[in-house]
């Protein structure tokens, strides 16, 4: 393969949020990259479909497989990659944001995938430069790549999105991964539940279009998808939960939480798993209904979708002063 593999593009030039995708963009993407899972599975995993662009991870907060990912991905497009992290970067010397992405720019590359612990800061970032930039993640508020990887998973498993009822568990409030999907699921025509304890409930989290329960007897009933977030404890500023105990007891996923759900319900974690905090070993281990590493795999493909999408819509990145 040495060329895109569907026509198509996308309105923006660059991917901030699913917040704004419509089911047609998200369909393209999805579509896309299921020819990529194929290519990642054939032996000779490499084109040169981005050969001579240059994709620059900038990451200021941790990350494993997000970033490896995306490396990954832009490898087997045949780009140049190049990771930034802010422990290694002139941020630590008190460069700003802006300062450190116009520096960047100022090298040009083609795409830049940021993460950031606040919430829009990548949004901002993409003010400044010309280039096209994937969000990996801000603060709290989205990670399209992950919903984007997620619904590639469950589609792949159940054949479509539409109809489907999703259970969102957990640590809501601080998470940027249950935003993503809300949005992406919602387009797509799933319904969507958020379950978790009233201190991890953003409030009127009612007006994104879900429905929410703080018991998961009762949330996870006839659910289709079982999607589990880790306790970030990193985002908190004081004791939400009385303690890991306790909180495993009411939420953790185990059989006998899961029994509630569809007998055939699948069993998603974003990663990185808290095992025995959110979700129980027996359960994320199940090969016939955990779709957890299927999900690292399909988050290769979705970004080389993103990475090749983004690329065709750059008209043009020379010229200038
Ligand atoms: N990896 C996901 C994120 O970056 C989920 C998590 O960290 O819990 O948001």
């Amino acid at each position: 393969m040495t060329d895109s593999h569907l026509p198509g593009r996308l309105t923006s030039r660059h991917i901030l949020a699913t917040e704004g995708l419509s089911p047609g963009e998200i369909t393209l993407l999805l579509d896309l990259a299921e020819a990529y899972v194929e290519q990642n599975r054939a032996v000779e995993k490499k084109t040169a479909l981005l050969r001579g662009r240059t994709v620059v991870n900038l990451f200021f907060e941790n990350s494993t497989r997000t970033r490896t990912s995306f490396e990954l991905a832009a490898k087997r497009l045949g780009a140049d990659v190049i990771n930034m992290s802010a422990e290694g970067s002139s941020v630590r010397k008190g460069e700003t944001l802006i300062d450190t992405a116009m520096t960047l720019n100022a090298m040009r590359p083609d795409v830049l995938v940021v993460r950031h612990s606040e919430s829009g800061a990548v949004r901002l970032l993409s003010e400044k430069v010309d280039c096209a930039v994937v969000n990996g993640g801000d603060g709290t508020h989205e990670h399209p790549t992950q919903a984007l990887l997620d619904a590639l998973a469950i589609r792949r498993r159940k054949g479509r999105l539409q109809g489907l009822l999703v259970a969102i568990c957990g640590d809501i409030l601080h998470s940027r991964v249950a935003r993503s999907n809300i949005h992406l699921l919602n387009a797509m025509g799933a319904r969507v539940r958020v379950i978790g304890p009233p201190t991890l409930m953003p409030s009127q989290i009612d007006r994104l279009g879900v429905e929410v329960f703080h018991d998961m007897a009762k949330g996870l009933d006839g659910c289709d998808i079982v999607m589990m977030l880790r306790l970030q404890t990193e985002r908190m500023q004081g004791q939400f939960v009385p303690s890991i105990r306790e909180y495993f007891r009411f939420y953790g996923l185990d059989r006998i939480k899961l029994a509630h759900a569809k007998p055939d319900a699948l069993i998603m974690h974003p990663g990185p798993m808290n095992r025995g905090v959110e979700i129980d070993s027996e359960v994320a281990d199940d090969i016939d209904r955990s779709l957890i590493r299927e999900q690292v795999e399909m988050g290769v493909a979705v970004r080389m979708a993103c990475l090749d999408l983004l690329t065709r819509s750059i008209v043009s990145n020379v010229g200038g002063p």
